[in-house]
């Protein structure tokens, strides 16, 4: 399926949520794409779920200023400039933009011990 957008935002955390408020409400069209079921990001996800919490505030706000959000769509790859990829639950969407907003938060660096995997005796 092909959507296009005035401004496209990858990942539904706080920064995302405001960045797509801020952008609907200069009266463009907004789409918010997110991999995980509900928005919310790393802290809100859960909150999203509790009707007076900040999260579901925000999530009412883009309803409200009809931010389309693609919920259970990872973005995997951008074919050419204004292109992305994404796989949403039944369907690969091919998603335009003129202008693009990465919110896509930050990761925990890994922590990779050392192990001696010559060692059997356990
Ligand atoms: C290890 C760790 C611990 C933290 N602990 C706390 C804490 O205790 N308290 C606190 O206030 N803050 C904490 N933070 C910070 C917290 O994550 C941020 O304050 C807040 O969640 C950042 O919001 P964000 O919108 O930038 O990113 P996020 O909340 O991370 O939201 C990014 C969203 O983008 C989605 N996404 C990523 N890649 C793609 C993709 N390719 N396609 C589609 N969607 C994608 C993610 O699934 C996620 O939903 C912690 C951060 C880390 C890394």
């Amino acid at each position: 399926m092909h959507k296009q957008f005035d401004v496209l935002i990858i990942g539904g955390g706080p920064a995302g949520m405001a960045a797509a408020a801020c952008a609907a409400e200069c009266g463009v069209l907004v789409g918010l794409a997110d991999d995980n079921p509900r928005i919310g990001g790393q802290i809100w996800r859960s909150g999203c779920m509790d009707t007076s919490s900040p999260a579901s505030e925000w999530a009412s706000k883009l309803k409200s200023l009809r931010v389309e959000v693609i919920p259970e769509t990872r973005v995997f790859q951008s074919p050419e400039p204004q292109k992305l990829f994404a796989e949403g639950p039944s369907e690969i969407y091919q998603l335009s933009y003129k202008r693009l907003i990465l919110a896509t938060g930050a990761r925990a660096p890994t922590l990779i011990q050392e192990v001696d995997i010559s060692d059997r005796s356990t």
